[in-house]
């Protein structure tokens, strides 16, 4: 699934510009700055394909790209910018809520954690969505390589606890590196195990 094709296909502001629901598809949320995008280029090995978006007025955009011609990957926009003003928060929550809760065709949501922080309450709002619109997530833990030993421990730890309040998680926590490389051949085959 990750040797072939990957292309961006299109940015998405609002629900009639989603392109058909004829595929598999996963999408990929997290807090802004979480390394969402770096763990986007390196799942698809293809550096500069997924953006940071760091203005807060440019956060809307639902990007979808293309694995092979058999799964869509879709790029939330990054939440919990403290200095986004209120109408564009609003707007995205809008915007996300229609989509998790519209898409049939979105089988798995992927939730990113900063492996340092934890899950944040802005993190909880997501998964509290995620509950509600019966989307299966599957949260993994980023920058690995940042936290060692008993602190990486801790960390799962302490994610796996957070995740026990929500029925639509899945238990296993993927750790992931995208700097080392690791977890990413465990999220590759998370994604490809995902049946049609
Ligand atoms: P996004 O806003 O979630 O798309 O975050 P980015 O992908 O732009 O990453 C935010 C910052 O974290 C950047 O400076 C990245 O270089 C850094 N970063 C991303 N992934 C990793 C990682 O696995 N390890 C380390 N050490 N830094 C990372």
């Amino acid at each position: 699934l990750f040797a072939g094709n990957t292309d961006f296909l299109k940015g998405v502001v609002a629900m009639d510009g989603l392109p058909p629901a004829d595929r598999i598809e996963v999408c990929f949320a997290g807090r802004s700055n979480v390394g969402k995008s770096t763990l986007i280029n390196a799942l698809t090995g293809r550096k500069g394909l997924a953006r940071a978006s760091n203005t807060p007025g440019r956060t809307q955009e639902i990007n979808y790209f293309t694995l092979l011609d058999s799964h869509y990957l879709v790029d939330l926009p990054g939440y919990g910018y403290a200095e986004a003003p209120l109408h564009v928060v609003q707007q995205w929550q809008a915007l996300l809520k229609s989509y998790l809760q519209g898409r049939a065709t979105l089988r798995r949501a992927f939730v990113l954690i900063d492996a340092r922080h934890g899950v944040k309450a802005v993190d909880e709002e997501i998964m509290k969505l995620l509950d509600i619109a019966a989307v299966p997530f599957q949260t993994v833990l980023t920058k690995s390589d940042k936290v060692k030993g008993k602190d990486r421990d801790a960390s799962l730890e302490r994610t796996r606890k957070a995740l026990a309040n929500h029925p639509a998680a899945y238990p296993e926590i993927i750790l992931t590196s995208s700097e080392k490389g690791d977890g990413i051949p465990t999220l590759r085959a998370a994604i490809a195990s995902i049946e049609a």
